[in-house]
């Protein structure tokens, strides 16, 4: 067993080494050490692993971008309120058809995962729920200078350097607005509803790009938005 294990673990090297050194070719969306193209279809745990990377290297993150169909313009390094500067941030109109209720600051990583997320599972929720896509995402903002639940003793937020984008409702292109605090599902609600259904998948498929996706389900804060977020921490509720 103990043998049999070793081999195991010498082929898994074996592989990894080839393909590091491109003595195998596999499609590069399957390949972990390709830069993440946003038009392409996630693989799970692969583009796990490349947003993963990016968010430790601003160059690759930017080759990401530039793939996505993100409006966006940089902004300058500054410290916009004290003890909260902004570094390597991009200001975000609109991600590709779908526009926003108003532009918001994001770092890099945020912002490519909001392109993945809209392109590749907000989109098909919609078009699987009501036929028809999400024109227009209703946020509460990203950039704010303050701790988690605003406590002074406690850790600065992902808000505090725009790496987190609260979202409070979707418009969809015949105009129906879908809320977070009105469409959320509730345990006594009569019969299948469209909306819940879709908030629901919405939300699950944030929790598959983002590292931290909380919505009505994790606390009274969260009532009336899903908070995203790309910080070190991890969570899905
Ligand atoms: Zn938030």
């Amino acid at each position: 067993m103990r043998l049999f294990r070793s081999l195991l673990l010498l082929l898994l090297l074996l592989g990894t080494y080839a393909l590091w050194q491109g003595a195998i070719e596999i499609p590069e969306r399957w390949n972990p050490w390709a830069p993440l193209d946003v038009r392409e279809d996630p693989v799970p745990l692969v583009t796990g692993w490349k947003l993963d990377r990016l968010r430790a290297d601003d160059t690759l993150c930017r080759q990401a971008l530039e793939t996505s169909q993100l409006a966006y313009t940089p902004v300058a390094d500054s410290e916009p309120q004290p003890g909260c500067p902004l570094n390597d941030s991009l200001r975000i109109s609109a991600a590709g058809e779908t526009d926003f209720n108003s532009s918001f600051v994001a770092t890099c990583p945020l912002a490519v995962a909001l392109a993945l997320y809209e392109r590749h599972s907000l989109q098909p929720a919609a078009r699987e729920t009501f036929g028809q896509e999400v024109s227009q995402i209703t946020h509460l903002g990203s950039y704010a200078c303050r701790n988690i639940n605003n406590r002074e003793d406690g850790r600065r937020s992902e808000h505090a350097s725009a790496n987190a984008l609260d979202i409070a409702a979707f418009t969809l292109a015949d105009g129906r607005h879908i809320e977070v605090e009105a469409d959320w599902p509730h345990e006594d609600d009569a019969e299948d509803n469209a909306a819940a259904r879709f908030l629901t998948r919405a939300h699950d498929g944030a929790c598959d790009v983002f590292r931290v996706t909380l919505g009505p389900a994790h606390n009274q804060a969260h009532a009336n938005h899903f908070h995203l977020d790309m910080g070190t921490y991890s969570a899905c509720r």
